[in-house]
């Protein structure tokens, strides 16, 4: 039985000003597991990634990673923080909150750097995920002047140069080149071949098959929708257009008088049976 990475049982969390976020979220995530979070805006996939990361808490109900409970308190202590940021790496939805170094090397270098490790073993790290991430040529320049999909591999690569055991990714895909795009679920598939956990946010339908082995679903309410297999997930046409996932997309067809309604997700392949609707 693989570890249990992450054990939530019955989370809230609320923002401050009581704007509700997460509404009681039971769930476990083993190590090496591949998961998707799917839902709409403003649904709470961000905030969940973020609890998952430590820098929000619970409101109530109880969060564990790796067997302990992740409260305010227990990051007060030095060594706990420090074990749990060494295993778990964040990739944030907005790249401009993740980089604040002064060039793509230092920011790059940054997390390598707070890890106790030879200098030599630091560049090595950076050197490999400059490369990996194609951005040699970009490592002197400032990240706030660079293009969105840019800042995006420079955030990946800050993360890969930790190379936590624990990858949390928001919404990767956004910004990125086709070829970054197909570089990136290699990535999270080799990642999970290699029994890392990944734990990736993503609006992409096209990529959950690929890269997810249990996808979890959260409803406009906040609350879990739905816990399944990309096939469960993907298959059921109800769920995605109650979760706002998808939506009823009217047409006609050449050489039709009348026209008819049928559900249309974005990105996936729809075979085109237009029975529900008529
Ligand atoms: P998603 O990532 O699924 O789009 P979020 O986790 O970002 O959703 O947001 C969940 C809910 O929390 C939304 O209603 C959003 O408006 C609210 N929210 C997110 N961040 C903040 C914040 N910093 N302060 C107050 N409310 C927030
Ligand atoms: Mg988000």
């Amino acid at each position: 039985m693989a570890e249990v990475v992450f054990e939530l049982d019955k989370v809230d969390f609320a923002y401050e000003g009581g704007q509700p976020a997460l509404k009681d979220v039971s769930l476990s995530i083993c190590a090496g597991e591949r998961i998707v979070v799917l839902g709409s805006n403003g649904s709470g996939k961000s905030t969940l990634l973020k609890l998952l990361d430590g820098l929000y808490y619970a409101t109530a109900g109880s969060l564990k990673a790796f067997g302990q409970p992740l409260t305010e308190a227990a990051f007060t202590d030095d060594a706990f923080n420090f074990a749990f940021r060494r295993r778990v790496g964040l990739v944030f939805q907005d790249t401009d909150v993740q980089l604040f170094n002064a060039s793509v090397f230092d920011e790059v270098a940054f997390a390598p750097l707070q890890l106790d490790l030879e200098r030599a073993d630091v560049i090595t790290r950076v050197e490999a995920a400059l490369r990996d991430l194609r951005i040699d040529g970009l490592r002197e320049r400032p990240p706030h002047q660079l293009s969105g999909g840019e800042k995006r591999r420079v955030a990946l690569a800050s993360v890969l140069s930790l190379g936590p055991e624990v990858w949390l990714l928001d919404e990767p895909t956004t910004g990125l080149d086709p070829r970054s795009q197909s570089w990136l679920v290699d990535f999270i598939c080799a990642q999970g071949a290699a029994g890392r956990t990944v734990v990736t946010a993503t609006h992409d339908l096209t990529i959950v098959d690929t890269i997810a082995d249990r996808v979890i679903v959260f409803g406009e309410d906040h609350h879990l929708a739905a816990v399944g297999t990309p096939a469960e997930i993907l298959g059921n046409a109800e769920l995605l257009l109650a979760c706002n996932l998808t939506h009823e997309h009217w047409h006609r067809h050449p050489g039709q008088r009348e026209g008819h309604r049928h559900l249309h997700v974005h990105g996936a392949p729809h075979d085109h049976d237009h029975e529900r609707n008529g």
